[in-house]
This record gives C-alpha cells, sequence and structure tokens, in this order.
C-alpha cells in the first residue's frame, strides 16, 4: 500500500443508476481503493443493495483497503416514477415506447444534487468522479473546491466519433439516413450511416442535455477512461489534442475482479448457480462455446428472439444464450421454438435472466462473444481475447461496433445496420452465418489470433509498469499533490 491510512486520499465515485454504469464505477472504487484511496460509491437504496454484498467481500479480502457506500434518498413516487424506479433496469432502453420514462428518469436524477452538496460539504473529499450523465455535479464540486473528473464508461473512438459527427456533421451533407460516409476529421476512414450515427439533433431534449454535458466536461477537471492506450492510441491521442484537455485511461475495469467470487458476484444475482456454470463450460472443448448477451437494458421481441433460437439450432456451435425479457412480455415461453432445449440439450444452455458475465468470459471453453457492443461488454471480451460478432442496438454502439470490426478487426456484423427501435429484424440466416463464422469460419483463425493478441495486451496494461497502471499512478500523484 502507498499510503497511511491518514494520509488517504477520498475519492467519490457517483454512478448514474443503470447496470452498465454502477458495474465499472464498483470496479474502478475498488481500483482506487486497491492504489491506497479511500473510495466512496454514492447511490440509492435499491442500487446500494447490488453493491453490499461486493463491498463486503472486498473487504474481507482486503481488510487494509478502505471502501463504503453513501445511499442517497430517492422517493420515485413523488418524482413521478413508478414506484422502486430507482435505475433504467425495466426500461427497454433501446425501444421507442420506453422514450418517456427514459427520459423522465434521466431528469429526476437532478433531485440528487442537494444530497450530492451536502455531502461534498460534510466530508471535503479530493475527488468527485461523477458519471457524464449528472451534467451539473461540475458545478457542485466547484461549489467547494472539489475537482469533478466525468466518467462516460464508454470509448475514445466513440468519443472521437462524437466529437466529429459535431463539428464537421458529415451526416447533414448526404442524401438519406442510411447513406454511408466517412466520419471526417477521425484518423482511420470509418464509414457510418446517420441512421447508425445516433446523433441527437440540438433541438430536441436530448440533444440540449447532451450539450450540458459537454460543457460540463469543459468546466470540469479531467475524464476517466475505461481503456487502454495500446488498444486504441490513434484515437487516446487525438481525444487528449482536440477534445478532452486532461484524461487518464485506466482500464480494463472488468480486471479488477480477479477472484471467483469478484468476477461470479459482479452486477445482479445470477440467475444460474456459478458452480454449475463452470462445470458445464467445462465440459466443453477449448474455444468452442459461442456466448450471446446483450447487456443490462436490451430485451428483445418474442419474433427476434425465435430467429435467434433457429439461428442457434442450425448453426451446430455450442452456445451459452443470455435471454433477458421485460415485464409486460410475461412469463409466458413463445419464444422458444416447441422442443428447442431437449434437441440443444447437449451443447446449449438458456440463463434467463442475468449471467455470470466475466466468469464465463474468461473460461476457456468460450470462442466467441454475440455482443450488442455496450463499452463494458466489448472491454470485457477484448480483455478475454475473444473474437465477437457485433450487434450493436442504440446509444454509440455502432461506433463501438466500427472499432470491433474496422479498426481492430476482431468482430464480424450480424447484419445490425440501424437502431434496433426501428424495427428491423435480424434473420436466423443472419445470426447461423455470424455464429458459425467467429467460431470456425474462413477468417476466424486470424481473428482470433488477433483478439488473443488484444486479451494479452490489455492484462499487461493494468499490471506493474504497463500503460493503465501508469496513467493510474499519474492521477494519483496528481490528486495526492492536491492535498
Ligand atoms: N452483465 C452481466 N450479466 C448479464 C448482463 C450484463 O454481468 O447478464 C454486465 C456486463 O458484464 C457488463 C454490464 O452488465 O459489465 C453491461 O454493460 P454494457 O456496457 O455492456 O451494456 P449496457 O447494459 O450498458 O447496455
Amino acid at each position: 500500500m502507498s499510503s497511511e491510512v491518514s494520509e488517504r486520499i477520498h475519492i467519490l465515485f457517483f454512478p448514474y443508476m443503470a447496470q452498465g454504469h454502477i458495474i465499472p464505477s464498483l470496479d474502478m472504487a475498488k481500483l482506487f481503493a486497491s492504489r491506497g484511496a479511500k473510495s466512496t460509491l454514492l447511490t440509492t437504496p435499491i442500487n446500494a443493495k447490488t453493491l453490499e454484498k461486493p463491498i463486503e467481500a472486498f473487504k474481507n479480502q482486503n481488510p487494509d483497503f478502505e471502501i463504503g457506500i453513501k445511499i442517497f434518498d430517492f422517493p420515485c413516487v413523488e418524482l413521478g416514477l413508478p414506484e422502486g424506479c430507482e435505475n433504467v433496469d425495466f426500461i427497454n432502453t433501446y425501444q421507442h415506447e420506453s422514450r418517456d420514462l427514459f427520459f423522465k428518469f434521466l431528469f429526476s436524477t437532478k433531485y440528487l444534487k442537494q444530497q450530492l452538496e451536502s455531502f461534498i460539504e460534510t466530508t471535503k473529499p479530493n475527488g468527485l468522479v461523477a458519471d457524464m450523465f449528472f451534467p451539473w455535479a461540475t458545478e457542485s464540486a466547484e461549489k467547494f473546491g472539489v475537482p469533478r473528473l466525468v466518467f462516460h464508461g464508454t470509448s475514445f473512438f466513440s468519443l472521437c466519433c462524437s466529437y466529429n459527427m459535431r463539428i464537421h456533421k458529415p451526416h447533414k451533407k448526404v442524401a438519406t439516413t442510411s447513406t454511408p460516409f466517412v466520419i471526417t476529421g477521425l484518423p482511420g476512414d470509418i464509414v457510418i450511416t446517420a441512421d447508425q450515427a445516433n446523433v441527437a439533433d440540438e433541438e430536441t431534449p436530448m440533444g440540449k442535455f447532451m450539450k450540458e454535458v459537454r460543457e460540463s466536461e469543459s468546466n470540469s477537471f479531467g475524464v476517466l477512461v475505461n481503456s487502454f492506450y495500446e488498444l486504441e492510441s490513434a484515437y487516446a491521442d487525438f481525444y487528449r489534442s482536440f477534445v478532452a484537455k486532461r484524461a487518464w485511461h485506466i482500464g480494463p475495469l472488468s480486471l479488477s475482479n480477479r477472484e471467483f467470487s469478484e468476477k461470479a458476484g459482479r452486477g445482479k444475482k445470477a440467475n444460474i448457480d456459478e458452480q454449475e456454470c463452470l462445470k458445464w463450460l467445462e465440459s466443453k472443448t477449448p474455444g468452442s462455446v459461442v456466448y450471446l448477451s446483450f447487456g443490462s437494458g436490451t430485451s428483445f421481441t418474442n419474433e427476434q428472439l425465435l430467429e435467434i433460437a433457429f439461428g442457434l439450432e442450425c448453426s451446430g456451435q455450442n452456445f451459452i444464450w443470455v435471454v433477458r425479457r421485460n415485464e409486460s412480455q410475461g412469463e409466458n415461453e413463445e419464444w422458444l421454438p416447441e422442443g428447442f432445449e431437449e434437441r440443444t440439450k447437449e451443447r446449449g444452455l438458456i440463463i434467463r435472466g442475468w449471467a455470470p458475465q466475466v466468469l464465463i468470459l474468461d473460461h476457456k471453453a468460450i470462442g466467441g462473444f454475440v455482443t450488442h457492443c455496450g463499452w463494458n461488454s466489448a472491454m470485457e471480451g477484448i480483455a478475454a481475447g475473444l473474437p465477437m460478432v457485433t450487434w450493436p442496438m442504440g446509444a454509440e454502439q455502432f461506433y463501438n461496433e466500427k472499432l470491433l470490426t474496422k479498426v481492430l478487426r476482431i468482430g464480424v456484423n450480424v447484419g445490425a445496420t440501424e437502431l434496433v427501435k426501428k424495427g428491423k429484424l435480424i434473420s436466423r440466416e443472419e445470426v447461423e452465418k455470424a455464429v458459425r463464422e467467429v467460431i470456425a469460419g474462413e477468417e476466424a483463425g486470424e481473428r482470433q489470433i488477433r483478439a488473443k493478441k488484444l486479451g494479452e495486451m490489455a492484462k499487461a496494461a493494468v499490471e506493474e509498469g504497463g500503460s493503465s497502471y501508469n496513467d493510474m499512478n499519474k492521477f494519483m500523484e496528481e490528486m495526492n499533490g492536491r492535498k
């Protein structure tokens, strides 16, 4: 440990209330604690519940490290939200019908401002790492002379894409929203369409909100990025030169989880016994299983699930398929072809609900990952050295997809060409083709070699002397210097 208890710097981590933001924030808090800081996570009662167990386990394993939670009150009903709506778990983020609730929730989080400020005032932390979705946090921290760091939770690449789209507006110069164009100003000829880029019009509520986000970022102390330099060096350099003057790369954050219990206990309680899951994987040949999971915010229509099921069955490959359905879809199993599980029982496993993702990805039996390209999942796949089938749905996922398929060349696109809310179905043939290709296709070998090499680079980056380890040191020194 680098410093005495009394000299520890104190960093607050304030994630947006979504698993894709809470999970990496806990990883970050653990990372900082392991480097001698005191970490405090700020969240609401229901979200605190999912954090308590992993935090306790981490403290038991590392009695010298300091990490805790501060719980803020969030009266959902008074704020006009459904009871218990303390996170976006039951908002199907990428579907049109969830839009109103998505915005209502997003804007309601400002209610936490006052509690944040009184906590900062009483504890006088050395830094506040607040989510990009809390643009007001820069001003809150500034009031008390505390540096605010922004956590976007995405790649340098996608941050650079968004910047260049905003500055050069190449999507305004093409005939239709499905006409491909090159993102002007960005290193590499990255081709995208307006349908994929998902740029919010400046006059819409989201456009106005994103403007606030940018302003709060430029007034902040800097940005922490869940990435490593070797992965996307051209874009890390671009970002630091033109977008945010100060950024530290400290990832892959998922590698903060080293023990079985840490990997198994990430996020929500898994809907499978972790040991059973490992036993199942042990029975399979190395590199033979494809893992399909689409993050914490996606639930497909029954029609799309059926296509996935048929595609998997026809592919003949081993699989673990995580199926997440929203409450309105009910408990029925109309989405599964009759007799599917019986016919595929030797080679397939369906997890209904939450899977211990990192535990699965890190197993040698896994040979490919079908992902929606949420940045946490993408980084977890990269850290595990896996080639991927890319199936972007919304948010900035098409940018991440271009990084995986065009820059790093470790991904095969399933055929997703536009935001999922537009309703295009991916056919069983497309699923079958992509799953076969990633495990056993003509270019699979080369792709696997590239992915494996990136996995080794990812692990080296967080070890002593690695690029992320060193950037973390620089950040800690700067924070210590301000004490
Ligand atoms: N995750 C998991 N089990 C699941 C689904 C998701 O552990 O069944 C984790 C996954 O490992 C990742 C996070 O949830 O850390 C999802 O974040 P991501 O950025 O990939 O997608 P989002 O949910 O934000 O769309």
